[in-house]
C-alpha cells in the first residue's frame, strides 16, 4: 500500500498544504489538498474520496472535483456521512456558490455521492472501508483502510481526546492522526476536540494497553507557524513510547 501526504497542515501557502492523503492512487482520503496537487487525470481516476468531516479544511476541493468533473463530462465518487452531505448541499453546492453538483445532472451528477453509516463496513475496488466515529466539534469518522493484499491503516481525522472509544474496532499497521498545536494548548485541544503532543500519547498508551502494540505514527494538521515546537516535543513522546512518531509533509510517500 503506497500512502501519499498530499496535504499535512492546516493553513494553506505556498509550501503547505490542508490534508489530503492518497492511497495506492485510487483513494483519496479528505480534500483539503487534492485538486492543488493532483493533475486533472489523477483527479477522474480516483475511486473515492473519502471526507471524515464538513469543517473547511476537509472538505475544501469538493466544489473543485466538482468543476472537474464538469468540464471533463464525467463524475466524482465522494463518500462520507449525511451530516456531510447535508453541509455541501445547503452551503456550498446549493446553485449560488456553485451548481448543484450532488443533484446535476440528474442521470450522472458532478458528485457522485454515497452516504456512509458509522461503525458499517463497505468495500470500495477491493478496499475494505470501515468509517469509525471519533471525538470532534463536528460528526467526524476516521476511516480504517484495508488494502486487498492484506495492508491496514487507520486515518482518524481531525479528533480530540477520547480515542479509546475507537481503538477496539481497528487494528492498524499504520496510524495517521492529528496533532494541531503544541503542548501549551493543551487546554485549547481539549475543548476544540483536537490532539497535542501530549493528549496524542495518552490516546497511544490506551492504544498500547489494550492492543499489546503501538503502529509507527504520521501526525498531519500542524500548524507551521508552531511546527518546530510540536515536533520536538513529538520527538520527545517517540522516544518516551519506544515507537516511531513523525509529523507527515507534502509530498512524503510511505508504503507499507
Ligand atoms: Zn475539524
Ligand atoms: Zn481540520
Amino acid at each position: 500500500m503506497k500512502v501519499q501526504f498530499l496535504g499535512a497542515h492546516n493553513c494553506e501557502s505556498a509550501t503547505t498544504r490542508l490534508v489530503s492523503i492518497l492511497i495506492d492512487d485510487v483513494l483519496a482520503l479528505d480534500a483539503g489538498g487534492l485538486t492543488s496537487s493532483l493533475p486533472i487525470k489523477a483527479q477522474l481516476d480516483l475511486k473515492a474520496v473519502l471526507l471524515t468531516h464538513h469543517h473547511y479544511d476537509h472538505i475544501r476541493d469538493v466544489p473543485a472535483l466538482g468543476m472537474n468533473a464538469l468540464f471533463y463530462e464525467t463524475s466524482v465518487p465522494v463518500y462520507a456521512t449525511l451530516a456531510v452531505r447535508d453541509a455541501l448541499a445547503t452551503h456550498w453546492l446549493n446553485g449560488t456558490i456553485y451548481p448543484s453538483f450532488l443533484e446535476k445532472p440528474p442521470e450522472s451528477p458532478r458528485i457522485k455521492f454515497t452516504v456512509v453509516e458509522p461503525n458499517k463496513a463497505f468495500i470500495i475496488a477491493g478496499y475494505k472501508i470501515l468509517p469509525v466515529p471519533v471525538s470532534h466539534t463536528a460528526p467526524t469518522v476516521g476511516y480504517q483502510v484495508a488494502s486487498p493484499d492484506g495492508k491496514t491503516l487507520f486515518y482518524t481525522g481531525d479528533t480530540g481526546p477520547g480515542l479509546a472509544e475507537a481503538w477496539p474496532k481497528v487494528s492498524p499497521q499504520v496510524l495517521i492522526t492529528e496533532v494541531a498545536a503544541p503542548n501549551r494548548y493543551e487546554e485549547f485541544g481539549r475543548r476544540m476536540l483536537h490532539l497535542t503532543p501530549s493528549l496524542l500519547k495518552e490516546e497511544l498508551l490506551a492504544f498500547q494497553k489494550l492492543k499489546g502494540y503501538l503502529p509507527p505514527v504520521f501526525l498531519v494538521h500542524m500548524n507551521p507557524r508552531q511546527e518546530k515546537e510540536i515536533e520536538s516535543e513529538v520527538k520527545q513522546v517517540s522516544n518516551e513510547l519506544g515507537t516511531s512518531v513523525s509529523l507527515a509533509y507534502e509530498g512524503l510517500i510511505v508504503q507499507i
